[in-house]
């Protein structure tokens, strides 16, 4: 039984969102009843669901399930936006689990296939058929898995005569055994694509918009992505019918917790500047950081300097291989290095949720992949700071940034406080003679070490080729950032308070400027050449001293150089409405309707190494009438999809492995039958040499991992089997042999 409402609010890890649209004025009765309302009993679940539901001990939907399912149960095709760790995963399965219990969709006979779940891996998949089955364990519902690397015979037999209600698959495998069987997928009611992102990253494009193709048309389609790509918005487009878009858990502002730091530094001394910063930064109370940076070149070259400096690290990059990528992950996570490398591809679906810094050695191309970078630390409440190191040809994309963010940037000289109490917003410098330390160390290393040499120059082409992808900064921040005097001192939070007065003391020397002039110096009060200096100031005193203000004003305004006489600006009261909000860039990528709210969600992250963009740019074509560059289609409108091997067949290729499995299945039945009549193939086919390589490739592989993937059970069985073949063998040969020594004795 459910337990009382009340006593299933305080759920640990999960906050209890309040409901912002209940009225002020509201009784306290009323008030109770909209408390109770949040929960699953109040979405209208049906009682097998929610027996589920409370066997799991789930007590309160986390907000993404609050969002998603009532949308879900009204039948909606909804886009979700959520990572793993969210709750997603029973956004889907709650809202299947009640739509196929539901008198209303009983299967028709023999066909009780209704809901498909595609995940990317089937390490998701196993995962989420262990959710379905836990939550459904009360409905009755059958489900199932089609996932690669397993006996696809085994899956026949699934798919064959009674299949599952729900299935979870993998699509390449999925549409392989559609393709094989003829599957029909008419009377599927609901088609999940969950992780849609890492979907299209692994490749399983085709094979989702053929899957697609098969469905009726009154289906209802369900997306999760934990990032929306562009291609992901078109694909929605076209195959979700007026999805809703929910953007739950993306959000585009950062929070006030997170503390903001711009270190204006040359290009060629940004590894001195990062080693100096990890040095500062890592601590006791910090002592973790995630370092961005471009390509898989910077990753590899900057692990390598880390190791010679002594700072533990551990690295991630899209081209790694996965089980690589969560071990790398796995020892940042558990405390066994300080500091993480990844490019963005990388670090996609990455929780961290403790982590206290951000770096970005490079700067981020676009400001939505700067929140995304940097709001992966100072989540749920916690603090955090986010470094930048900016270097001239950055300057255009940190002013596009800061419009953005809506933010303004701050001068060293226009902070008082200095270490940790400095505020967010400031951009400044490196200490120079430190860095200049650290400069000659990292060059040392080049020199010294050859595979830091090669690493050295291997990032210096993957940046050439980085810079031809790299989204370009707006032309406006490009003219102003030509204007733009980029800092001089020292970042304030870099220095402590005596160091600072160091600082300040050498800054006022520096800008001491005698009242007299080198003619003046010495000479006696009526000398000529002190005359001729009086009577020069007198004359153009006035035009010095304006010169000298202006110089002033421009050093200490870092925007305001533009145009010669500057305007003092005008302070508003705060009666004053602005003709347009401060925060309207950011609230324009807020929208709430799918067309816009994508577009504006959609974030594409770019590749992280050459090949990943010249594979991407191979699939671009120029359309003259469209006057840009389109996706090609290479098989020139022939539906083409890939190979669980990785060759292109047909769509509609078949190998005829099914009507063989079920010929030998049925010869199974009826012992008498002469076996080598049925292996027959079907003499229409068409069976390459590469098919028949391929097949007997997968067999091994099938054969291998259902020996790899026994448990315990199937292994003792399989054991108790063979023993009790031997007795026999051992029983029939004893008995040979006894009679044969018999015969003899009688002979
Ligand atoms: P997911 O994002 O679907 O991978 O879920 C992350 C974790 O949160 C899983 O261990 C779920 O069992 C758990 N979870 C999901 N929804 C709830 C809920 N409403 N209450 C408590 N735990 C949940």
């Amino acid at each position: 039984m459910l337990k009382p409402k009340e006593k299933l609010d305080d759920l640990p890890g999960f906050e209890v969102p309040t409901d912002e649209t209940a009225p002020e004025n509201e009784s306290q009765s009323n008030k109770k009843k909209k408390k109770g309302s949040g929960g699953f009993q109040s979405m209208g679940l049906s009682f097998p669901v929610l027996k589920g539901i409370t066997k799991r001990g789930y007590k309160q939907p986390t907000p993404i399930q609050r969002k998603t399912i009532p949308l879900a149960l009204q039948n909606k095709d909804v886009v979700a936006m959520a990572r793993t760790g969210s709750g997603k995963t029973a956004c889907f399965v709650l809202p299947i689990l009640d739509k196929l219990v539901a008198p209303t969709n009983k299967p028709m006979p023999g066909k009780n296939f209704r809901a498909l779940i595609l995940s990317p891996t089937r390490e998701l998949a196993l995962q989420t058929l262990k959710f379905v089955r836990e939550l459904g364990k009360f409905t009755g519902l059958s489900s199932a898995a089609i996932l690669g690397g397993e006996s696809i015979e085994q899956q026949f037999s699934v798919m064959s005569g009674k299949a599952p209600d729900i299935v979870v698959a993998t699509p390449g495998r999925f549409l392989h055994i559609c393709i094989e069987m003829n599957l029909k997928l008419d009377n599927i009611k609901v088609i999940v694509f969950d992780e849609a992102d890492r979907l299209f990253e692994l490749g399983f494009g085709e094979q989702l918009r053929e899957i697609v193709a098969r469905l009726p048309s009154g289906r209802q389609t369900l997306l999760f992505s934990a990032t929306l790509p562009k291609m992901l918005v078109e694909f929605a487009r076209a195959g979700l019918s007026d999805p809703v878009l929910i953007r739950l858990d993306v959000d585009w502002k950062l929070p006030s917790t997170l503390w903001l730091g711009w270190i204006y530094v040359r290009a060629e001394l940004k590894t001195a500047a990062l080693l100096l910063l990890l040095e500062r930064v890592l601590t006791d109370t910090t002592p973790q950081a995630v370092v961005f940076a471009a390509t898989k070149h910077h990753v590899e070259y900057l692990h390598m300097i880390l190791q010679k400096a002594g700072i533990s690290s551990t690295y991630a990059y899209s081209g790694l291989d996965p089980s690589a990528r969560k071990i790398a992950l796995g020892r940042f996570t558990n405390n066994k290095c300080s500091v993480l490398i990844v490019t963005d591809v990388a670090a996609r679906g990455l929780d961290l949720p403790a982590l206290d810094t951000v770096i970005n050695y490079n700067f981020p191309a676009t400001p939505k992949l700067f929140v995304h970078r940097v709001g992966r630390s100072a989540r749920a409440g916690r603090s955090g700071r986010a470094w930048s190191l900016v270097a001239a040809g950055d300057v255009a994309h940190l002013l596009d940034l800061q419009l953005f963010l809506a933010a303004d940037l701050q001068c060293p000289t226009q902070v008082s406080e200095s270490g940790l109490a400095c505020p967010s917003g400031v951009w400044g410098c490196m200490p120079a003679s430190a860095l200049e330390m650290r400069h000659q160390d990292v060059m040392a290393w080049e020199r010294n070490y050859n595979e830091i040499e090669d690493a050295a120059r291997v990032m210096g082409r993957g940046w050439q080729q980085y810079m031809k992808w790299r989204e370009s900064a707006s032309a406006d921040a490009n003219k102003r950032a030509k204007a733009t005097t980029p800092p001089t001192l020292t970042h304030p939070a870099l220095l402590d308070e005596g160091q600072r007065a160091v600082l300040d003391l050498a800054a006022q020397i520096k800008n001491y400027t005698p009242k007299g002039t080198i003619l003046e110096l010495g000479v006696k009060h009526d000398s000529p050449m002190n005359v001729a200096m009086k009577t020069m100031k007198k004359k153009h005193g006035k035009l010095v001293q304006r010169v000298r203000e202006n110089k002033k004003l421009q050093a200490e305004g870092i925007l305001s150089t533009e145009g010669k006489s500057k305007k003092k600006e005008v302070v508003r009261d705060e009666n004053y409405i602005p003709h347009q909000a401060s925060d309207q860039v950011t609230e324009v990528g807020m929208a709430v309707n799918f067309n816009s709210g994508a577009a504006s969600a959609s974030l594409d992250m770019g590749a992280d190494s050459g090949e990943a963009a010249r594979a991407h740019h191979n699939h671009m074509r120029w359309d003259r009438k469209r006057k840009k560059m389109v996706h090609a289609d290479p098989d020139g409108g022939r539906k083409m999809i890939r190979t669980e091997s990785g060759g292109r067949v047909p769509a509609s290729f078949r190998s005829g492995r099914y009507e063989e499995w079920r010929k030998r299945n049925a010869q199974d039945q009826d012992d008498d039958e002469d076996t080598n009549a049925n292996r027959k193939r079907p003499v229409s086919e068409f069976r390459p040499h590469w098919v028949k390589h391929n097949e007997a490739i997968a067999n091994k592989k099938a054969t291998a991992s259902s020996k790899e993937f026994r448990d315990k059970t199937q292994i003792v069985k399989d054991r108790i089997r063979k023993e009790k073949i031997q007795q026999k063998l051992k029983h029939k040969l004893g008995n040979k042999g006894k009679g044969k020594g018999k015969g003899k004795k009688r002979k």
